[in-house]
């Protein structure tokens, strides 16, 4: 590939960062969002294109990294990418969606002579706002060889886990994952809340043994507090753990944990607060 000529889709709480980081590195020659307020704001910022739409980006670019939100978006940015894309564009995706739009996406972007990567990631958004994000990839290795400076802006640990696909399935482990701790601080500091405990002793405890977690490190405190306007919104999980139960179904395993998570998400959606943060899940195990 010449010389890498990158774009954004995508200018969330996720993806505003990781542009930045894409901008700071000099490889970002533009951005595209959704809802065109975000778009203009951050291009003027940045002194980058401002595109009207992920189709014209793709005409100033090679490679184009997206971070929107569910797979519909997804398929949507990359049919307009490879209707207006050169051949040899690379679209990496780093939304949380199913190994199977991947594949589809794949297929899209093949067919106008370019390619896709699937590589969602970890670390939240402090991750993205500090450049240390953990990206799951799956795809051609020579592809992703080639885009390497661009994940390299806002990675701290970069793995190929295989074929297209590969970089879902496992982010889909990483949320099952999460879903179970998540159930796990939720009870614990909600039991910690009706003893009476006091959460600037409790906390730094729990964080100095086996309890450590991301999660209670950088959500404990702010649960404790009632704020849960940071982070990642429990809309996103619910939708990241229905991929999950899928798999896991299909599997023919046991998936108590995505069952009673994806229950508890959806009763929060239905109470109004889908946006709040995934340690919103403390409201539902304090004492009724
Ligand atoms: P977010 O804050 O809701 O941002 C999503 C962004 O994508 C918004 O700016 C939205 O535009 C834009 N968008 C959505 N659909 C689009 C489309 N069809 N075309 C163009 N732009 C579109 O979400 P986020 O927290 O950044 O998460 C983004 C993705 O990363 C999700 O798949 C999520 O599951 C995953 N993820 C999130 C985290 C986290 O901690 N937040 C961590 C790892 C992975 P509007 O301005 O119009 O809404």
């Amino acid at each position: 590939m010449n010389e890498l000529k990158a774009g954004f889709v995508g200018l969330g709480a996720m993806g505003w960062a990781m542009a930045g980081h894409l901008k700071r590195v000099g490889l970002l020659v533009g951005v595209a969002n959704r809802s065109i307020a975000k778009t203009k704001d951050f291009a003027q910022k940045n002194g980058v294109l401002g595109a009207v739409d992920p189709g014209e980006l793709a005409q100033h670019c090679n490679v184009i990294a997206l971070c929107v939100s569910a797979d519909a978006d997804v398929l949507a940015v990359t049919r307009a990418i490879a209707a207006n894309a050169q051949p040899g564009t690379i679209v990496i995706d780093h939304s949380t969606v199913s190994s199977k739009t991947a594949i589809e996406a794949q297929k899209i972007i093949r067919a106008a002579g370019g390619d896709f990567l699937d590589a969602p990631v970890s670390g939240g958004v402090e991750g993205a706002k500090n450049g240390k994000l953990s990206i799951m990839a799956g795809g051609d290795a020579d592809a992703l060889a080639r885009v390497r400076p661009v994940l390299d802006a806002y990675a701290g640990r970069i793995a190929h886990l295989g074929g297209i696909g590969a970089g879902q399935n496992t982010k889909a482990v990483n949320q099952t994952v999460i879903a179970g701790i998540m159930q796990g601080i939720g009870e614990g500091l909600a039991l910690a809340e009706a003893l009476g405990l006091d959460p600037a002793v409790l906390l730094p405890t729990l964080s100095g043994g086996a309890a450590q977690s991301w999660y209670l490190d950088k959500r404990g405190a702010s649960a404790m507090r009632n704020e849960f306007n940071v982070g990642f919104k429990l809309s996103l999980m619910h939708k990241d753990l229905g991929i999950a139960r899928d798999l896991a179904a299909a599997a023919g395993i046991h998936h108590d944990v995505l069952d009673k998570s994806l229950a508890d998400y959806a009763q929060l959606m239905a109470q109004g607060h889908g946006e709040e943060d995934v340690s919103a899940v403390l409201r539902l195990k304090r004492r009724r």
